[in-house]
């Protein structure tokens, strides 16, 4: 069945070649019992390999029935080794951590044999060597002898048809010896049984062959055998494969025998899962919280309806006016004392709500049971006069920005820059804010009577500039018939009233580039004292007093809160468009209901014709759950170095224990394991360290919450269990200790796996 054909096989050693079999041809017997015999050093192990396919010859060929090995894969070797030969060696070479039973087994499995099957054969086995009683036993509780026994059933367990033993006795006493020798000689009444050997009485009392070695050459054969089988008999061994549920089985049983060292690793590998749990634990928590935040406390704020709608996401990149596109074409914060027209794109013109009867209908339909108010708020808008070209206009101060400056000079000082000219210090005087590229609008140049076709302005244009602010008693007749007040048309007259106040522009200012505030919008500018004055008299006038209990008004400029104006502005009836409403709701859904209600009323329309509501509670919390993912994300970044570092220790571990189980990745190898099986045997080793450093790490990040809860309770009194590790997280995170500690084995593994079985055997 057997058969070596000029088999030679070189050691290499430095510079130095060892001729380990020089030349062997040998054939071999179905069933006999030949013992190889000479010398230490002479060769026997080698040729024992070679023959079971543990190593590899360098020059001649190894027939199996006749077929040649020349161009054997791994996998064929392996295949052979698991099914066709059954080693035994003269240190057992038993895996330690597992039972007698499991040893016996562990070949089997390779084959794919079922548990029940497996189990079957085992005892067979057993019982044939006399161990039947021991075989929960682990392989150190038995003598010598017994151990010989184990690897003598674990050879025979897959029925293989050669039995290849290396020294068998030599580590045993002689008396035991015997029993061996006997059990050995009855298992070669049907089997080809290849002993080692270098005891001639041994080889002499039990053999029915003898080949002598010396030097890697046969000098001696007392039986030999010439059949000269050459064909292509097919030669057809199942594949092998070890399946990952024994890996793991194989890892589980190594690591129980080092539990403390499993434990430490685990525990080291859980630092970096503790703190990305934690971090978890805390932003569910902030963001669970602000989330009750706008269900509760902050449910009955209003939504209100600007004419100018905060624009959440300018809010974000920084202050109006200043993140237009295609900026970069512009100087930032120019020396030249010039302004420069500039159209804004469409995709930045801030929407503007037209808030008209129509809408004011549609809200009167909504349900009343959802809010508790609608404010609607109307104003009065100052009227000023200028000329151009003698000829005087109303100006349009919505399109100028015709707004007050800051109540506060300091304030003002620290973050805008006077380009020329000087602040506004009384009612009468007026500054032109431009913006960072020292652009003006094209409408606030057009409602000034200046073309945008000129490429910039001298800041002369602008200083000097004068308007007529009328008062409301002068702007304002009582119209007989309707009984209502309209204004005078009759501008040369009212741009030439001595009660008007005059106001000129007095300075152009910039904000500066570290200014910390930008909210005031490029324009004109006034003194805060202008509405002081305009108050005065709207306070006595006709008007004012005349239109008691009709609609609400405000003036532009005014504080809401300041109520002693708030109820005079009351008082002034004047007829115009809604310029902000404010709807309560009652509770929370009750303004998720109002928001889908606000929402139909934009439907199918065009842009500008929408009109766009601000949410302001939820424009709140959206940012602070931002800035809360924010910090997490950072957090998290930090505690996954931990992790990367807790992963490379584990590949270090996972080395060590490479280097430890050497002997049992040969003893596999041997049994026919192939080397994707031994690298499965460490990836189960550390995915089980991995998945036991994620529930370690999530099981403390769970304790560690409540007394962080604690604290935080301390500190801030109605925050109840704030931390909470969302349960995703839990297996998201054992899955990823799992993935990583699985990647750090990668390289150890691989290692493990290009082992020489031979090179691993010889371990001690
Ligand atoms: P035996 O089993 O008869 O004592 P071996 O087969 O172990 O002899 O060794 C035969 C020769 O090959 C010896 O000279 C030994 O030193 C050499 N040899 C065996 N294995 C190796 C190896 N891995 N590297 C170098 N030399 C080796
Ligand atoms: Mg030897």
């Amino acid at each position: 069945m057997l058969s070596l054909k000029g088999i030679v096989k070189k050691y290499e050693i430095g510079q130095f070649k060892q001729t380990a079999l020089d030349g062997i041809d040998l054939e071999f017997r179905d069933q006999e019992f030949v013992c190889i015999l000479g010398p230490s050093g002479s060769g026997k192990t080698t040729l024992l390999n070679m023959i079971g396919g543990l190593d590899r010859y360098d020059q001649g060929d190894l027939l199996i029935n006749g077929k040649s090995t020349r161009n054997f894969k791994d996998q064929e070797w392996d295949s052979y080794r698991n099914h066709a030969i059954g080693f035994v060696f003269q240190n057992y070479n038993l895996i330690t951590h597992i039972s007698v039973l499991s040893n016996v087994e562990i070949g089997m499995t390779l084959s794919g044999l079922n548990s029940e099957e497996r189990r079957k054969r085992a005892l067979q086995v057993l019982e044939r060597v006399g161990l039947i009683d021991h075989i929960n036993k682990k392989p150190n509780q038995l003598s010598g002898g017994q151990m010989q026994r184990v690897a003598i059933a674990r050879a025979l367990a897959n029925n293989p048809e050669i039995i290849l033993a290396d020294e068998p006795t030599g580590a045993i006493d002689s008396e035991t010896s015997k029993q061996i020798m006997e059990l050995i000689q009855e298992i070669a009444k049907d089997k080809l049984v290849i002993m080692v050997t270098h005891d001639e009485n041994i080889a002499k009392k039990y053999a029915n062959r003898i080949v002598s070695l010396k030097d890697g050459k046969v000098i001696a054969d007392t039986n030999p055998y010439k059949n000269n089988l050459i064909g292509s008999a097919k030669l057809m061994f199942e594949k092998t494969s070890m399946a990952f549920t024994q890996a793991i089985k194989l890892s589980f049983n190594n690591l129980k025998t080092k539990k403390f060292r499993t434990l430490i690793t685990a525990f080291a590998g859980s630092i970096g899962i503790i703190g990305v749990a934690l971090v978890l634990s805390l932003a569910n928590g902030l963001n669970r919280e602000i989330d009750r935040l706008e269900r509760t406390t902050l449910a009955e704020f209003p939504i209100q309806i600007d004419p100018f709608p905060i624009d959440i996401e300018a809010a974000r990149g920084g202050p109006p006016g200043f993140q237009d596109n295609g900026d970069s074409e512009w100087e930032r914060f120019p020396e030249i004392l010039k302004i420069f027209p500039y159209e804004r794109t469409v995709s930045t013109t801030q929407h503007i709500n037209l808030i008209n009867d129509e809408y004011l209908d549609y809200l009167s339909t909504m349900d009343t049971r959802l809010y508790h108010e609608i404010s609607v708020t109307r104003q009065v808008e100052m009227s000023v006069l200028h000329k151009i070209d003698s000829t005087p206009i109303r100006l349009q101060t919505g399109r100028v920005r015709f707004e007050p400056s800051l109540n506060n000079d300091e304030f003002f000082n620290d973050n805008y820059d006077i380009l020329m000219g000087t602040a506004p210090k009384n009612k009468n005087e007026l500054i032109l804010l431009v913006d960072e590229f020292n652009r003006l609008n094209v409408q606030v140049l057009s409602a000034l009577g200046l073309s945008s076709d000129v490429e910039a302005y001298d800041f002369d244009t602008f200083i000097g500039k004068t308007f007529k602010v009328v008062l409301l008693s002068d702007n304002y007749v009582l119209d007989e018939n309707t009984n209502r007040f309209v204004q005078v048309s009759d501008l040369h007259t009212l741009y030439d009233n001595p009660n008007n106040i005059e106001l000129t522009i007095v300075g152009i200012a910039r904000a500066k580039e570290d200014a910390l505030s930008r909210f005031l919008r490029p324009g004109i500018k006034y003194h805060p004292d202008l509405i002081q004055s305009y108050l005065a008299d709207a306070k006595t006038s006709e008007i004012g007093i005349a239109q008691k209990n009709s609609n609400t008004s405000v003036i532009t400029g005014l504080p809401l809160s300041d109520s002693a104006r708030t109820s005079l502005l009351r008082n002034l009836g004047v007829d115009d468009t809604p310029s902000q409403i404010r709807i309560y709701p009652v509770n929370f859904d009750a303004k998720e209901e109002i928001r889908v209600f606000l929402d139909a009323f934009n439907h199918g329309k065009a842009e500008s014709e929408r009109i766009i509501y601000t949410d302001l509670a939820s424009i709140v919390t959206e940012l602070t759950g931002d800035i809360i993912d924010g910090i997490a994300y950072v957090l998290i970044a930090f505690s996954a170095i931990s992790l990367i570092v807790s992963s490379i220790m584990i590949g270090i571990i996972t080395y060590v224990s490479v280097l430890e189980r050497t002997k049992e990745i040969g003893i596999l190898r041997s049994l026919g394991a192939r080397k994707r099986d031994i690298s499965r045997v460490f990836n189960a080793e550390t995915s089980i360290i991995g998945f036991v450093a994620g529930s370690i790490g999530v099981f403390i990040a769970f304790l560690l919450t409540f007394p962080i809860n604690r604290l935080i309770r301390t500190v801030v009194e109605d925050l109840n269990n704030l931390a909470v590790l969302p349960i995703e997280a839990v297996f998201l995170l054992v899955f990823i200790s799992i993935l990583l500690t699985y990647i750090s084995s990668l390289i150890p593994a691989s290692l493990a796996a290009r082992k020489d079985p031979v090179e691993a055997l010889r371990i001690d």
